[in-house]
Order: C-alpha cells, then structure tokens, then sequence
C-alpha cells in the first residue's frame, strides 16, 4: 500500500533492522522494532557503541522497509542511528509518514546535534552528548524533544547534567538517568549514586535491561 508522497523512489540508508526488548528510557521493556539509521554527525562520541553505523549501511526503499517492519507482529518502532534526522529530508520524512499513517507507535533516539523538525506523532528522545568538554547540542531543539535522557557515572557527571539542565531551564519531568557502564558490573556500581540524584532532583531513573541482562554481549 502506497501513501501520498511515497514512491518506489523513496529510500533511506538502513544500517540494520531488528526485533528486540527496548532496553533503557521511557519504553524500557517494551518490544520495538529497531530502524537503525546509517550515518552520524561530527564531533563523533568516542565511546559511541553503534560505530558500525557511522558508514557503510544500504539505501533500501520505504516499501521495503515497511515490509520489514511488518514481519514483526510489533506495533511500536524505534527509529535510531547513527543520527537518524540527518536523512529527515532525504527519505525519513516519508517513512514516518508511511509509519504514522499505518497507526504504529514510534520513538526517535537522536543525538540533538542536527536540527529535528516539528514531530507531534512520535516520542524524541535526546541524548546530548558532552565531547571534549562541552555539550554538542542544537539550542533550537529545546522545544522538540519529549525526553532528555543521559548516562551518569558519579559527581562530575551529574554536575554537568545540572549545568545543562539548568542553562536550558529543562523540567525535571523530560529528564532520565542512566547508570553508566558497558558492563553490568559497571552498571551496578553506578546504579546507587545514579538513583540518588535522580531522587533528589526529581527526576525519572531507567536501567540498560541489555546491559544487565547480557553484560557485554552484542546482538540482543
Ligand atoms: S551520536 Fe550516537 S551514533 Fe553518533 S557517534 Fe555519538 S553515540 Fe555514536
């Protein structure tokens, strides 16, 4: 089935699509299909663990990736990258329209380094990255995102989030907390300290289900 606007011409570069649990922010535990967007923007994160998406990946049409989606008895899609809003003019567009249309449920994961347009069908979920020290975030985000959602691993951290938070004067409410580590045993370290902040400022605390569950395997 074809929507207004969608041609067999529409295409976006997919690093990969699966089918999983989503592990960590305001879906945590959910089931979702993952679009994983190729490409990102620099400053790249040195501890970025998708760097696989950074390049490479396939300009696969919108039909196709719909039929993808579809095979996953799942009415909800998370849409990440790499920088997924890079390609918003570029075929994205039409695939959120082709989703929306459809009536599924779909959450953005985005960096907030490039501009994300207006999305009143979909829940954007920013992580603001802080490479070589200073946040790399477009100031004119600010009123698209549904959620701010940072790692933390201790004092220096959670000052810089609050430095953050407060020079963009951001509600407690959109703000989550995750505990830092590509291990689980980092992760548990980090989880005490992490629930006390959020505690104390008010904010929403989430796990990386992934992370516990599987430590550092891949591929989940
Ligand atoms: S913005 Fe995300 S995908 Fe891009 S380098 Fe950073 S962590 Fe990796």
């Amino acid at each position: 089935m074809k929507t207004a606007g969608e041609s067999s011409a529409n295409t976006v570069l997919i690093s990969e699509i699966f089918f999983s649990l989503q592990g960590e922010g305001p879906w945590a535990g959910l089931p979702a299909v993952f679009v994983r967007l190729g490409g990102c923007v620099e400053p790249l994160c040195p501890w970025c663990d998708t760097a696989y998406a950074w390049s490479g990946g396939e300009r696969t049409g919108v039909a196709r990736i719909l039929e993808t989606v579809r095979s996953h008895s799942c009415r909800r899609v998370v849409i990440t990258g790499g920088e997924p809003f890079l390609q918003w003019n570029s075929g994205l567009k039409d695939l959120h329209c082709a989703l929306v249309s459809r009536a599924y449920q779909i959450q953005y994961e985005t960096s907030g380094k490039v501009i994300i347009p207006p999305m009143p069908d979909a829940l954007v979920v920013c992580s603001p990255k802080h490479i070589g020290g200073a946040w790399r975030f477009e100031e004119a985000n600010l009123g698209a995102v549904d959620v701010f959602k940072f790692v933390a691993g201790g004092i220096d951290w959670f000052e810089r989030i609050d430095a953050f938070i407060a020079r963009h004067g951001i509600d407690p409410g959109k703000v989550c907390i995750m505990p830092l580590g590509a291990t689980r045993d980092e992760q548990l370290r980090n989880m005490g300290p992490v629930f006390t902040y959020c505690r104390q400022r008010g904010y929403r605390m989430s796990p990386r289900l992934q992370i516990l569950a599987f430590d550092t395997r891949r591929g989940i």
